[in-house]
């Protein structure tokens, strides 16, 4: 059994139970269990064999049986249980976007929706206004995310920050190995998209056996997928499907261009192709008229036969960057080595997992000028509710560590505060003027109206001491859809104001995201590319902030912490307003 299969059980198990009403601590048990299955490079059914299924985190001595209960019999009595209490298919009802656990039951006991085909009727006869606490606006969102169900599946695209490591592991071993002398990643975890629905490598190899053999036997292969002289396919255990393609120096620069993608931007490079007498594909640029085929080591080979400059990957999705490439006006985009700082972390103060220390040590090891430390501010609800006198003293520590800091790299005294109903800031004007840079972002009450939580956003952003808005729509990429906002009177609020906003590079976040800070930049607003770290390890997350940067078209003079402090500084509201 797969692990994908086993975490999709569990997932099974934790929505049942809560269509049963269970506490929502025992569903959320089951969830971060499934994750923790779906995500271990380890196979579960061995671990479970092993009787080491608790060593996964999240995974304790009650999943651990049920697991290989299911494992031997096929099924978790509990669930079997469950399903004769609710109709199978209300399980996928609650998987849409939006809706949860809660919303499906009262849609099914209220008008009896049992599965998705009825619930996609119910919402294009406007049913599902009768029931309380939905609108207009909730049968749109259905029927929005019920298009995406028939195009990709529900669910069943992945975060890129769970393929880029399975890529890398993988493209790291097979160099290893030899079985290959260059490996590449392509597809859309090249460009950096948001999510992947598989991973795409291409290998220069001169035994593409030995190289599926090494690929079907790897640890993280769960099982062989076919293949054959062009390519060889396995399926992970975290149900991720790789394809590796073959290729040699010859044809190498033309299968990474094909199969970098996107189809948008294939199309419209096959349609330029076309009107200059060349047919594009993975095996060559072909001359329409003759037998003259166009092989290339380098991708830049193709576009240049049809008369481009090379576009980088993030800029691949059929948006205006072949236009922009003829007209040589493509951006020199932003990238992650620009980056001189970072301004939202957390430390254990509000929960984060490092200290202060550790995160200033880890911030400057990257060669960062400066790192603003944000807890959560005292509304919060997340615990660890930061006290105004707690912060207060925050901002003595963070001046005591400046006075022996190394050279070149100072600490910011920052918080992220909650903007409440009104957009008010949750700590007195006072305290807010003595830190150097203040965070404003929603985490409570979601579900008010656009109109509503627009309005909210924009007060917030009046505010002389909020200098930044953090991740603007609080969606998690495949978990919770963003809160309705006017992105737009946003953005034009942040201009008016100098209000900045961030790209936040927690990779389940990436809000901004690309269209949106596209949208914000060439209205003028100053964008800043942070990671929202609660541990030194997340300061990685830079990379999936530039890269949401890169894929909306920003230049690194778009991007204010590419700047030296003493020229970002100036830019904050506060240093304005003085
Ligand atoms: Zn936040
Ligand atoms: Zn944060």
């Amino acid at each position: 059994m797969r692990n994908a299969e086993i975490a999709a059980a569990l997932r099974e198990l934790g929505v049942l139970y809560e269509l049963d009403g269970a506490d929502r601590f025992r569903v959320l048990a089951y969830r971060d269990a499934a994750r923790a299955i779906a995500q271990s490079p380890i196979s579960a059914e061995q671990l479970s064999a092993e009787d080491r299924l608790t060593e996964l985190p999240g995974v304790g001595k009650t999943i651990a049986e049920k697991v290989s209960t299911l494992i031997a019999e096929g099924e978790i009595p509990a669930a079997a249980k469950l399903k004769q209490k609710f109709p199978a298919t209300l399980v996928e009802v609650t998987r849409v976007p939006g809706l949860g656990a809660k919303t499906a039951k009262l849609i099914y006991e209220e008008i009896g929706v049992e599965n998705l085909e009825q619930l996609k009727q119910a919402a294009e006869d406007q049913r599902l206004r009768e029931i309380r606490g939905l609108g207009p606006k909730a049968e749109e969102n259905v029927l929005s995310a019920l298009e995406g169900v028939t195009e990709d599946g529900l669910g069943e695209r992945l975060l890129l920050s769970h393929v880029l490591p399975i890529a890398e592991e993988i493209r790291g071993d097979l160099l290893e190995m030899g079985v290959g002398s260059r490996i590449e990643i392509a597809g859309s975890a090249r460009r950096w998209a948001e999510t992947c629905k598989d991973l795409d490598l291409i290998a220069i190899t001169d035994d593409p056996g030995a190289l599926a053999e090494a690929l079907a036997t790897h640890g993280l292969s769960a099982e062989a997928r076919g293949g054959g002289r062009e390519k060889a396919s396995v399926l992970t255990h975290s149900g991720l499907s790789v394809d590796v393609r073959f290729g040699s120096d010859e044809n190498f620069g033309n299968l990474m261009q094909h199969f970098t993608g996107s189809a948008a931007h294939n199309v419209q490079l096959r349609e330029r192709a076309l009107a200059r007498g060349f047919s594009v594909s993975e095996h060559g640029v072909a001359k329409t008229k003759g037998k003259k085929v166009h092989r290339f080591a380098e991708e830049s080979g193709v576009y240049e036969l049809l008369g481009l400059p090379y576009i980088e990957p993030e800029l691949r999705e059929g948006r205006g960057e072949i236009e922009a490439a003829e007209s040589g006006e493509l951006p020199e985009l932003v990238s992650v080595d620009d980056i001189r700082g970072d301004l939202h972390c957390h430390t254990t103060l509000s929960d984060g997992r490092n200290s202060l220390e550790e995160m200033a040590e880890a911030a400057r090891k990257r060669g960062y000028a400066y790192l603003a430390v944000t807890d959560h501010s005292a509304s919060h609800g997340f615990g660890d509710d930061v006290s105004p006198r707690r912060l207060a003293k925050r901002i003595e520590e963070v001046r005591a560590y400046n006075e022996s800091a190394p050279r070149g790299f100072r600490l910011l005294a920052g918080s992220e505060v909650n903007i409440g109903n009104d957009g008010e800031p949750d700590y007195p004007d006072k305290l807010l003027a003595e830190l150097d840079w203040v965070i404003g972002s929603v985490h409570t009450n979601f579900r008010m109206n656009e109109r509503k939580m627009t309005d909210r956003v924009i007060a917030a952003m009046e505010h002389p001491l909020v200098d930044c808005i953090g991740h603007l729509t609080g969606r998690l990429l495949l978990r919770r859809e963003p809160y309705g906002v006017d992105v737009e009177r946003i953005v034009e609020g942040a201009a008016r104001t100098g209000t900045m906003m961030e790209i936040n590079g927690n990779p389940n976040r990436r809000d901004l995201n690309e269209h949106h800070a596209k949208l914000a930049a060439e209205a003028g607003v100053t964008i800043v590319c942070n990671t929202d770290a609660h541990g030194v390890d997340t300061l990685d997350n830079i990379s999936y902030s530039v890269a949401t940067a890169r894929r909306a078209w920003l230049t690194a003079g778009q991007v204010a912490n590419t700047r030296a402090w003493r020229s970002f500084a100036p830019l904050r509201k506060r240093a304005k307003e003085s």
